[in-house]
């Protein structure tokens, strides 16, 4: 695919990632970012336009240089995309795009499509938290609908708390209150779909976070078949609703009695799949650009038990002592600066 020109918007670690599959596939990338070249993607790209997001002479003459764009993170404004022109092939797509960046609208999704949620209300002041408290009368997230990730923008809420004060802590014009899940396991499905529809599931993976941060993750998961039918399942149903084209990931809930519960959606590759680069016999990276370059979806097969664990700046000196075990596959990002809860690096390592 020597003559592909895929453009990624963003220059992250996922954006970096992936242009690392495409070289393997001959295919050369451009990054649009308002950040500089010596950002993870730009260190490893083949061209770099640094741009804000709203410039629009910018993102048109990007647009004019590549075949198809990947979003590498999900609060790319649906303005960005809405510019390209018709004959370049979008990922995920501005109907998923749009979805992923709200959290109700995630919910109500889910819920549309008969996927089981937690209760939860829309807050827009503190009499709404104060009647969804009463209603929910137990433990509750918090959650700002937009721009949360990574345990960001959330709190949790109890009866007895002074909503007033909360409402000003989480410091938004529209939020989510979600009931607290008594869960037993974190799990996490990936999907890639084709512009035609097809679609390939990866091995599902268990995961574990802390300060919701994912700090470790463990596949495939070992889970009835029933629950991973389910799984698949309603990842299909979302992919094929967002007419989703490349990845999906579902984050979900297990309970106690083997039944799951929706959490989110991410249109865009994702941490706890990160394994499936050592692990899977075509990582989630090569799979997204399999899809936006017309090349068929690959082999997804996996070879024994893989675990992730992530590097964050609070961590990372794991990096330098992981580098010393063998059966080690060490992935720094390429950061410049290290800070608190920040993903520097993962390392991969087989069972
Ligand atoms: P999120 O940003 O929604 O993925 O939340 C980050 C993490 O917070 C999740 O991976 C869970 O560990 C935890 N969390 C989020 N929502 C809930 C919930 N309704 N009940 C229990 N834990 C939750």
């Amino acid at each position: 695919m020597a003559n592909l020109k895929l453009g990624i918007i963003g220059s992250g670690q996922l954006g970096r990632m992936t242009v690392q599959a495409a070289s393997d596939y001959g295919i050369s990338c451009h990054i649009f970012s308002p950040d500089t070249e010596n950002s993870p993607a730009g260190q490893v790209c083949n061209a770099f336009t640094t741009g804000e997001y709203t410039d629009e002479k910018a993102l048109r003459e990007f647009y004019s240089m590549v075949d198809a764009v990947v979003c590498e993170f999900e609060n790319v404004p649906v303005t960005a995309l809405e510019l390209a022109p018709e004959k370049i092939l979008v990922s995920p797509g501005i109907k998923a795009l749009a979805t992923a960046q709200n959290r109700l609208e995630e919910k109500d999704t889910a819920r549309f499509l008969g996927i089981p949620t937690a209760p939860y209300w829309r807050v827009k002041s503190t009499d709404d938290l104060i009647n969804a408290m009463n209603l929910l009368n137990g433990e509750a997230i918090l959650k700002t609908a937009k721009f949360g990730y990574d345990g960001k923008g959330q709190i949790r809420a109890h009866m007895g708390d002074n909503f007033e004060s909360l409402w000003q802590q989480i410091n938004t014009e529209l939020a989510i209150l979600e009931t607290l899940v008594d869960f037993k396991n974190e799990i996490s499905i990936l999907i890639a779909r084709t512009i035609e529809g097809a679609i390939k599931c990866f091995p599902p993976t268990i995961n574990h976070h802390e300060n919701g941060i994912l700090v470790h993750s463990t596949a495939p998961a070992i889970l009835p078949s029933r629950i991973i039918e389910a799984g698949y399942n309603y990842a299909k149903l979302i992919a094929d609703h967002l007419e989703i084209v490349g990845l999906l990931t579902i984050e979900l809930f297990l309970l106690e009695e083997n039944t799951l519960v929706f959490n989110e959606i991410a249109p865009r590759p994702h941490n706890s799949f990160h394994w499936t680069i050592e692990g899977c016999k075509t990582s989630q990276f090569h799979q997204l650009v399999r899809c936006v370059s017309g090349l068929p979806l690959g082999d997804v097969s996996v070879d024994g038990r893989w675990h992730m664990e992530n590097i964050l700046g609070q961590t990372a000196a794991r990096i330098s002592s992981g580098y010393h075990a063998s059966g080690n596959y060490v992935h720094e990002y390429g950061k410049a600066e290290t800070k608190t809860n920040r993903k520097m690096g993962h390392i991969t390592w087989k069972e």
